[in-house]
């Protein structure tokens, strides 16, 4: 074992609010809106500085599908970004199925739903320790720009993406294997390219037929160092910049920070390769520059926290109704191969393929897989939600994360007024709640 230290000192207790929210990524903006609009007292934490999560800081650059054909899925507050997005939009959509994303666009409207909603948002506000009593969490501690300082609240929501609040608190969860977790991407930002010439060129990505061919010139040569046959490609997100969600970095552990770094520092490694490679080889991109990659590395998959249900395959398969449903959704199951072969991209286009939804078509979100076990008085939204591998790969697309924060944020509100813990409140109430916000579901 290695040497330890023990530090004894006083943490003041700086804020004691309804609903404490750690994590301002889709799912926790989400929530803490949602449930500031009920009445509540919220509090947002994030570590980072700004809003969004992985949709900004970690420059994702397209928004899912929100859609299953007759439906608008992440309803309610996934319409209300949406429309706001559009609204002041240089957004470009695709085939009515997507919309690419300017994340400095999406910064202002987060914040502007969070303040409107009275939302009190701190950013530079690490989680350092969660304190617990008997299963139920007392005060969140947060390591600050003014040192420690902790939260006192009734309900807690984890929206970290990480599951970490929960997992500190004591909740059990899974993890993939790092040798086959999904890889994590740097995402970047592109300028000085020539659009029209690149469309008029055909597309790239690993989709199209004219990237393998030059990807396999470029490992043969030795320009791409590492042979990884899984191309996501580029997205134009503003008149001037394009988005990349290109490269992987394989085995990365989104719970430690060395893994981290050593990710981030791949994908910067590599990015500058593509850059080459873009230039010499795609049309329009040849006075084209990356002038920014990610502030935060996009890691696609950690922990999924064990909860009162988890939302696995044959649920997905069966398009299954909850008797506890808030909300549904159909994203088909992206799980990027964990290793860079040509066998396992071909893999995951059929299984991408395999688990596409029909027409109107999407399975349910039942409202105990957001139920931490071992946890009273705690929430998660997001990425961390109990699911199996395969719905983890589905859900935790964006409009998923809304679908999931909505949730969190109305039943916190809920639980925070009725001084019920998250699992006492009443489900049938909750769901009433949430249709008068405009959510879906059956
Ligand atoms: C490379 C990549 C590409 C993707 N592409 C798409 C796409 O094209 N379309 C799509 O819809 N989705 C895409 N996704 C998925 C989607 O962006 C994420 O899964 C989603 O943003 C997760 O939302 P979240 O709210 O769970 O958390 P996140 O977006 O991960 O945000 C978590 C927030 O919590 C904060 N945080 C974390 N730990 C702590 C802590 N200890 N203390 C305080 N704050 C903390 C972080 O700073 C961050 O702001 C992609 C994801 C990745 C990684």
């Amino acid at each position: 074992m290695s040497e330890s230290i023990l530090i004894t000192r006083n943490v003041p207790i700086r804020y004691t609010v309804d609903v404490c929210v750690t994590g301002a990524g889709p799912g926790g903006i989400a929530a803490a809106v949602v449930a500031a609009r009920q009445g509540a007292k919220v509090l947002l934490l994030d570590a980072h500085t700004m809003p969004g999560g992985m949709s900004t800081a970690g420059r994702v650059p397209v928004l899912m599908p929100c859609s299953d054909g007759v439906n608008f899925l992440p309803d309610g507050f996934g319409r209300e970004v949406i429309e706001r997005f559009t609204a002041v939009s240089n957004a470009y959509g695709f085939d009515n199925s997507g919309i690419f994303l300017n994340a400095e666009q999406l910064k202002r409207i987060y914040e502007d739903l969070l303040t409107g909603a009275g939302v009190e948002l701190l950013y530079y506000s690490r989680l350092a320790a969660v304190n617990v009593e008997n299963g139920t969490i007392r005060q969140t501690v947060y390591a600050s720009q003014s040192g420690l300082f902790a939260v006192a609240a009734k309900v807690f929501i984890d929206g970290t993406g990480d599951g970490t609040v929960a997992a500190w608190a004591g909740a059990p969860f899974e993890m993939t294997p790092l040798d086959e977790i999904m890889p994590a991407t740097l995402c970047s930002l592109w300028a000085g390219f020539d659009w029209q010439a690149y469309r008029a060129g055909g597309a790239f990505s690993h989709n199209d037929d004219k990237m393998p061919e030059l990807l396999a010139a470029a490992f043969k040569d030795g320009s791409l160092s590492t042979e990884d046959h899984h191309h996501t490609g580029i997205f134009r997100n503003s008149n001037l910049a394009a988005g990349g969600n290109i490269t992987h970095a394989f085995g990365v552990d989104g719970t430690d920070e060395r893994s981290l770094t050593r990710g981030l520092v791949e994908g910067r490694r590599l990015l500058r390769e593509y850059e080459n490679f873009y230039r010499k080889n795609i049309p329009g991109f040849s006075d084209a520059e990356i002038v920014d990659s990610g502030s935060l590395l996009g890691v696609r998959e950690s922990r999924r926290i064990t909860g009162d249900y988890t939302l696995n395959n044959e649920d997905f398969k069966s398009r299954r109704d909850f008797a506890d449903e808030i909300g549904r959704y159909n994203f088909p199951a992206d799980i990027h191969p964990p290793r860079p072969t040509r066998a396992q991209v071909e893999e995951h286009k059929k299984l991408f393929r395999s688990t596409a939804c029909g027409h109107g078509e999407s399975y349910g979100i039942p409202y105990r897989i957001m139920l931490p076990c071992n946890v009273s008085n705690l929430l998660t939204c997001g990425r961390c939600v109990s699911t199996d591998r395969y719905v983890h790969a589905s859900l935790r697309v964006i409009p998923g994360c809304w679908i999931t924060g909505q949730a969190a944020g109305m039943a916190a509100a809920m639980a925070a007024d009725s001084e019920r813990t998250p699992r006492e409140i009443n489900v049938q109430q909750l769901r009433a709640n949430l249709r008068k916000i405009g959510a879906f579901f059956h």
